[in-house]
């Protein structure tokens, strides 16, 4: 993997040299001087928001510079627009990344050539096609055509293509599987890229044909990276912030879905309701920020224990909600068996170096078995399950009366 990315820099910096050999007109340069006078105020502003967002733990550094380095792509002469490159992520890392231990340096590095390479491959689209040539004329009245919209459009697509790929190669060999399903990014992750590449566009017709047009395009690409925040407070919304599992009123929307499927498809769905044993014992012994740990703990165990397509939430402090969708008698009885042992087995250490052990009582109930009108209905079986199990001694399974 470490030739992988050191081959990416090196390419990437004899794609430099290479380029460098041809040098830019005083037209070229003045482009390269407006698009920077554009991507600047943008960064800024872009690190502010991001900024803000850094308490939330887990959410990725968003950068919306694919807009500036795809216009590059248009109007600039490759020398220049590996350098706008350079130029960008030297500046990203001088005003964020290195505030950022786990962010080392080279990651930037490696980021910034991957980009100089989608760059160079696009670039060479409209180049083959004649398109960059037609396109930097604009200014002398040329007038674009279809073909160099279908040469822009296949530019972009190899860019992406080229990233992604390179990206998601280095991804794939240092993360684990579960989490290889995300190497191509969500929906809205790949909309976002291709707005950028297409608000790209606009700015190198502006560029190459009324410069101080292009500066307009910050507001766009401001209010783009707003809307990224907007998806990114929906997602907090629905998360509990200490385990990040979902919070109630998520998980109670999952299952009112499940039930609402289950019902049409006859098929049974099982809830269980978790709460952990003398928890308060545990907060007045170790301190709350134990506390806090064991719940994150528990929130691990919980999502391993269970199937993929189980919704796991936490319902209250120390009470934890799962749903089970298709499930027998006693498949509800293995799963709840399987996280009560895995519970038991848990060891949280402490700062006075003994681990904390605990244990669970989980109440079950199986829908339609109970014959419940609505999901409140079942989760009033489990919880009446779980007060039983209480009261019989703790650290067991009850099932609902079935
Ligand atoms: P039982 O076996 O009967 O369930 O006893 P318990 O002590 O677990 O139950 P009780 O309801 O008496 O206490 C629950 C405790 O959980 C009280 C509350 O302070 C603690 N708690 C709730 N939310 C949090 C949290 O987010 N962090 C921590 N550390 N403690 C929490
Ligand atoms: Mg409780
Ligand atoms: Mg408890």
């Amino acid at each position: 993997m470490r030739f992988l990315v050191l081959g990416v820099i090196l390419v990437a910096f004899g794609v430099l040299v290479l380029a460098a050999r041809t040098a830019p007109t005083d037209r070229q340069w003045v482009t390269a001087g407006w698009l920077v006078a554009a991507a600047l105020p943008h960064l800024h502003a872009s690190h502010l928001i991001e900024r803000r967002r850094r308490d939330r733990s887990g959410t990725p550094y968003v950068d919306l510079c694919s807009v500036w380095i795809f216009a590059g792509v248009i109007a600039l002469p490759l020398v220049l627009e590996v350098a706008l490159v350079a130029a960008i992520y030297g500046h990203r890392w001088l005003l964020v990344n290195r505030f950022d231990a786990v962010r080392p340096p080279h990651r930037t590095v490696f980021t910034a050539a991957t980009l100089a390479l989608a760059a160079t491959a696009a670039a060479a689209v409209l180049r083959a096609t004649g398109a960059h040539e037609h396109l930097a004329q604009l200014g002398a009245g040329v007038r674009p055509g279809w073909a160099d919209l279908a040469a822009v459009v296949t530019a972009a697509a190899v860019q992406w293509a080229v990233n992604t790929a390179l990206v998601g190669t280095v991804i794939a060999w240092t993360v684990t599987v579960e989490h290889r399903r995300r190497l191509l990014g969500s929906a809205s992750d790949n909309l976002l890229e291709v707005s950028q590449l297409a608000l790209g566009v606009f700015v190198a017709l502006a560029l190459l044909w009324w410069p101080p047009a292009a500066l307009l395009m910050i507001i766009p690409t401001f209010a783009l990276h707003q809307c990224v925040q907007l998806d990114q407070l929906k997602l907090a919304a629905r998360t509990d912030h200490r385990t990040g599992l979902l919070n109630a009123k998520a998980w109670g929307e999952q299952a009112e879905h499940a039930l609402e499927r289950a019902r049409a498809t006859r098929q049974r769905v099982g809830v269980l309701m978790i709460d952990l044993d003398w928890f308060k014992r545990i907060n007045d012994t170790h301190g709350h920020p134990v506390g806090d740990d064991v719940l994150a703990a528990v929130a691990t165990v919980l999502t391993r224990a269970v199937r993929r397509g189980d919704t796991v939430g936490r319902y209250g402090g120390e009470e934890f909600a799962v749903l089970l969708p298709d499930v027998d008698e006693a498949e509800v009885r293995a799963i709840a068996e399987r996280i009560r042992l895995r519970i038991r087995a848990l060891r949280v250490s402490t700062p006075t170096g003994e681990p904390v052990t605990l244990s669970a009582t989980i109440g079950a109930a199986l829908h339609p078995v109970v014959p419940a009108a609505d999901l409140d209905g079942v989760i009033r079986a489990a919880d009446d399950a779980l007060y039983a199990g209480k009261k019989a001694g703790r650290d067991r399974v009850a099932l609902a009366a079935l």
